[in-house]
């Protein structure tokens, strides 16, 4: 794609990589066929390729108007289209760059940038989404239904087997900031899974924010103090500990992780000075090794229920781990369906299911039913976002995949 992109709109680091990504494209569409937005809305501008189109426009300096921001908000940054492209084009750091600057031109009706801050103030702490979530638990007997829909249940923790296998390594496991408050219980099945492995596990109970909330809410440099704040901490426990692999259990806040590299680009000191520490961030299921575990646990049974395996968007085309995790608990013994259009995203997309609800409901009404198809007794997943979304409008049970091996240890 030929492109004229104006050097100082934002940074020249930033016009010189959207200069790159854009040249790779060669406008074939192809990526537009596995859009959910494109596929529910068929509007051309609500699907990646005019996304790229009116990215490119506006970095030539062309007018940015609200139009734009909204077919750009619409975006669930799934990533689907980065899979299906031939050309290899990096999509999401593309559409980044150009919700950046729109950012930037303060386009935003107030209301919208009321939300936008009280999100971003909130839910990356968890003494605060804490109090907000359990004050609603409290009330939901008194909520309308659209109201009660959108407040999470915060669920138990069980309690599971606890072993000890021959040494394979210190693993640090990251428990989340939201997750920590709504699905306690993920934390607690991964160390048991882990220690069933082999791992020593160190929880790290004082772990901040990953910074996805604030970055993807285009409050960077809210999201590099958690980054950084990160990375200081981990270096840390790492230097005391030899650790082996930096875990986290939830797939959204995983990719964000291993993005971290790609935000320190142009912060070449952190960059080189965190270089080794990033190669340690793993995804949970990077670390599900079938045979390990059976070996060790000779007598593991799976359950023999029915269950619906929903990969997350992050696990499929950010981490592209879904096929690895589905063989993997396959390997073990479970029997797992496949939905229809597994590639398509739930809508719950971070705050998006907030930010977005029309759209966000349909497709996670859209995903339910494909789910749902085979008349499953649960539906697993690998991210809490996905877990609460889906769950909040089912009665069929939604938990994450390794609290289903850990109930079986
Ligand atoms: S992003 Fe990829 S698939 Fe989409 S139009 Fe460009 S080259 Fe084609
Ligand atoms: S990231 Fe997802 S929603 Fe956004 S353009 Fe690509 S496929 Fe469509």
């Amino acid at each position: 794609m030929q492109t004229r992109l104006l050097p100082n709109l934002v940074s020249a680091a930033k016009i010189q990589r959207a200069d790159e990504i854009l040249r790779k494209c060669v406008h074939c569409g192809f990526c537009t066929a596995t859009c959910p937005t494109y596929q529910l809305l068929g509007d051309e501008l609500d699907g990646p390729r005019g996304r790229i189109y009116q990215t490119k426009r506006i970095l030539e300096g062309e007018p940015a108007d609200r139009e734009t921001q909204l077919h750009l908000d619409r975006c669930l940054t799934c990533r689907s289209c980065e899979t299906t492209c031939p050309s290899g084009v990096d999509y999401a750091e593309l559409i980044d760059i150009g919700r950046h600057y729109l950012e930037q031109q303060d386009l935003r009706p107030w209301p919208e940038k009321v939300m936008r801050q009280l999100l971003g103030s909130v839910l990356p702490y968890p003494g605060r989404h804490a109090l907000l979530f359990r004050s609603a638990s409290y009330l939901r007997g008194f909520m309308p239904a659209f109201l009660k829909a959108k407040t999470p249940v915060i669920r138990s923790t069980n309690t599971y087997p606890d072993y000890s296998m021959p040494h394979r390594g210190k693993v640090l496991l990251l428990e989340g900031c939201v997750q920590k408050t709504l699905s306690p219980n993920t934390n607690a099945a991964a160390e048991s899974v882990l220690k069933a492995m082999g791992y020593q596990v160190i929880r790290e109970t004082k772990q901040r924010c990953c910074g996805a909330v604030n970055e993807h809410l285009n409050q960077h440099d809210k999201a590099m103090d958690w980054i950084i704040g990160n990375l200081q901490q981990w270096q840390r426990l790492n230097s005391e500990n030899e650790i082996a692999a930096i875990v986290s259990t939830a797939s959204g806040c995983g990719i964000m992780l291993k993005d971290y590299a790609k935000i320190l680009k142009p912060h070449p000191a952190e960059a080189e000075a965190y270089q080794s520490l990033l190669t340690k961030i793993k995804d949970i299921s990077e670390l599900l090794d079938a045979e390990v575990l059976l070996n060790n646990l000779k007598r593991f049974s799976p359950s023999p229920s029915r269950i619906a395996y929903h990969a997350p968007c992050t696990l499929t085309h950010g981490h592209q781990l879904a096929d690895h995790l589905y063989n993997q608990l396959v390997a073990l013994g479970y029997q797992l369906e496949l939905p229809r259009d597994a590639h398509l995203c739930c809508g719950s997309a971070g705050t998006y299911s907030l930010l977005q609800p029309q759209i966000s409901v349909q497709l996670r009404d859209d995903k339910l039913r494909t789910l749902e198809d085979s008349a499953p007794d649960m539906i697993i997943t690998a991210n809490v976002g996905c877990e609460h979304h889906l769950n909040s409008a089912t009665s069929t049970k939604v938990i994450h995949w390794i609290e289903l091996v850990a109930g079986d240890l």
